[in-house]
């Protein structure tokens, strides 16, 4: 993979953000609670060992991640605190986990059954049972294979750490269907006794605007970064600040006559004698196609995004002729404006979450 080191379109990442967004969560957590920083996906774009390393800083236990790739990465950069594998793993893969001291996430009979199968490992692996409540996506769902799957995780081959939920709606006002979880989470764990060690249901939405729900761990994800899980509609309940931005120069400018097209398809003609900046970012770096018409910050003012954005560079329109070299926030803070990622997500349709996943790894990424 090659970073883009030699151009001056640069990712930001404040790592101080991220210890004050890590201690606004641990003020409302109890003593025994312990909170695991969620890290995939490139510690959603803002790069897995500098967040994790940064995280710990603060104070986090432990780390969630979705693959082992993820988890293993994080050892092979010396970290030894808990990882926890959130999706399924291969059973063939597991004893890399077990090697490793990574903990799997199991939610079904058939994983256990073709574990069991392979040659064991010498070490215990670590298990957390995930039991799906509503989300519908991985886990345990009834009494009786819970029960049957407590059998097999007590059994010497495992090390039972960990049961957990995920919640669909924690972000919504409407708390009808997140209680309807809650209440068979309390349903199904009734029968857990005793207990593993991490009991967890809290991502980001849980932990923030549904603090009475009980549990020793959380999963902090997307407001460890500064952003808030429901996009715009609920106020966030702790006092974040964004930890990214995304910056640039303009590497490029000229005139633009009345009637002149700008970019692919020719989808923007000007309406009079304008001028035009070229900023070396696209696409493929994950700012999305689609941003013509949104903005940009340019000497505290807000600049229109002309044309298609291309693979690799893109336009704006200028207020006059302005320096090669002039900055640009495409998001982020310049001067007393601001653009949010929830912003551009907003513009195209989709939720911060995928913005910023979806910042490419060739993008240079600078730790403040
Ligand atoms: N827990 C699980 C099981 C997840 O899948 C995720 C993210 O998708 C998280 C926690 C973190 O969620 P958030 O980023 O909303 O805090």
């Amino acid at each position: 993979m090659v970073v883009g080191t030699h151009r001056a379109t640069k990712l930001l990442i404040d790592r101080q953000a991220i210890r004050h967004n890590i201690k606004q969560q641990q003020k409302k957590l109890t003593p025994d609670t312990a909170l695991f920083a969620v890290v995939k996906a490139n510690a959603y774009g803002h790069g897995l060992v500098a967040v994790a390393q940064t995280a710990l800083e603060a104070g986090a236990k432990g780390f969630c991640v979705a693959i082992l790739d993820e988890g293993l990465a994080l050892r092979q950069a010396g970290l030894t605190q808990p990882i926890l594998v959130l999706g399924i793993t291969d059973p063939e893969q597991a004893h890399v986990a077990a090697e490793n001291d990574i903990s799997l996430t199991v939610g079904s009979l058939e994983w256990f059954t073709a574990y069991q199968k392979l040659p064991q490992s010498k070490q215990p692996l670590k298990v957390h049972l995930a039991l799906d409540t509503g989300m519908g996506r991985i886990g345990f769902r009834e009494t009786p294979e819970l029960k049957q799957a407590l059998a097999v995780v007590r059994t010497a081959a495992f090390d039972f750490e960990g049961v957990f939920t995920h919640f669909a709606t924690a972000d919504e006002q409407d708390d009808h269907y997140f209680m309807q979880q809650f209440h068979k989470w309390e349903m199904l764990t009734k029968i857990i006794d005793p207990l593993p060690r991490y009991v967890h249901v809290s991502n980001s939405a849980t932990g923030m605007w549904h603090t009475n729900i009980a549990g020793n761990m959380v999963r902090m994800g997307i407001s460890l970064y500064g952003q808030n899980p429901s996009g715009d509609v609920l106020q966030p309940s702790l006092a974040l600040q964004p930890a990214i931005s995304l910056v640039s120069k303009i590497d490029f400018v000229k005139p633009l006559h009345a009637g002149e097209c700008v970019s692919y398809g020719a989808t923007y003609r000007a309406e009079q004698d304008e001028w035009i900046g070229t900023i070396p970012l696209g696409y493929a770096d994950g700012y999305p196609r689609a941003m013509q018409g949104f903005h940009v910050l340019v000497n505290g003012q807000f600049c229109e995004v002309v044309g298609r954005v291309c693979m690799d560079q893109m336009m704006i329109r200028l207020p006059h002729e302005l320096p090669i070299g002039t900055d640009v926030t495409i998001f982020g803070r310049q001067g007393d404006q601001q653009i949010t990622v929830t912003q551009i997500a907003d513009y195209v349709g989709t939720i911060n979450y995928e913005i910023l996943t979806g910042l490419a790894p060739r993008l240079d990424r600078q730790y403040l």
